[in-house]
């Protein structure tokens, strides 16, 4: 005889005159088998972080986000701006990077470490946050621009917005060759580089463009820039766009781009999402 039937077995000796002897046995049931998730697959928790965090002299990469709760739906509330929001997000969300626990350090300390991962891989926190929060599914919304037509769409998060697979993503710097022929040295853009971005308020792309490159060129025919931004800014348009697009190609980011067929006419639908639009119950 088990342990579990013996517990049965008890419980059914002392009925309550007021309890049924089934309801005593559901009870004893349940007790038994403890807190069974209501759902049936949680959503897996755990992200593998392509770089990772670079701490005590290694990478850590085994990234474990939970559910948003409504003492972080408080904390959120009171930001203001979107781009705010999202790093804010994640410093809720994430609860460890390998044995780094996250949990046990304040808000604001969280935050810097985490802008030190690549963009992409705070793309992929957000994604997991995410579905811990709402579910894998979400059903948006559309119209056809063909035909007009009002329609539903139902999207799986995991499996329709997976991270771009990128090689040697874990390399300390790239290289790049001007037109000119120099060699231009230069790393992955992470959330530090983002946040720097975002902080300079009514700046134009091409401005925020000279930002990132002036912080991700690290060198330049092997010496290190004493003007990193006027650097940036003398750098030709071509070498300039050619340079940042390599930069994003590097991202192992996510592509919220959404492609489907209208069910009236039969035509595609194609539009990209952003996380404002997926943030929402
Ligand atoms: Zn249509």
């Amino acid at each position: 005889m088990t342990t579990q039937e013996i517990n049965l077995a008890d419980l059914e000796n002392e009925l309550d005159p007021n309890v049924t002897r089934q309801q005593k046995l559901a009870e004893a049931k349940a007790a038994i088998a403890g807190t069974t998730p209501l759902i049936p697959d949680p959503p897996n928790c755990v992200v593998r972080l392509p770089r990772g965090l670079y701490q005590g002299g290694s990478w850590k990469t085994e990234a474990e986000v939970r559910e948003l709760n409504g003492a972080d739906e408080e904390s959120l509330s009171r930001v203001k701006d979107a781009s705010d929001f999202f790093d804010l997000v994640l410093a809720h969300g994430v609860v460890r990077v390998d044995d780094l626990n996250l949990a046990s350090s304040p808000l604001s300390e969280r935050q810097i470490l985490l802008r030190e991962l690549l963009i992409g891989e705070r793309s992929q926190l957000l994604m997991a946050i995410l579905v811990a929060t709402y579910g894998e599914e979400k059903v948006l919304n559309i119209t056809c621009g063909t035909c007009s037509e009002d329609q539903e769409l139902t999207l799986y998060l995991s499996k329709d917005f997976k991270a771009k697979e990128v090689e040697d993503v874990a390399e300390p710097s790239f290289f790049y060759t001007t037109k000119s022929g120099d060699s231009v040295e230069y790393r992955l853009v992470t959330g530090s580089d983002q946040n720097e971005v975002l902080r300079r308020k009514g700046a134009t792309t091409a401005e925020q463009n000279s930002v990132i490159l002036s912080r991700c060129i690290t060198k330049v025919n092997g010496a290190i820039l004493p003007d990193p931004q006027g650097y940036a800014r003398r750098l030709g348009m071509k070498d300039r766009m050619a340079l940042l697009q390599q930069m994003v190609d590097r991202q192992p980011d996510l592509d919220l781009g959404v492609q489907t067929t209208c069910v009236a006419c039969g035509g595609d639908i194609v539009f990209s999402l952003g996380w404002s639009d997926l943030f929402r119950p």
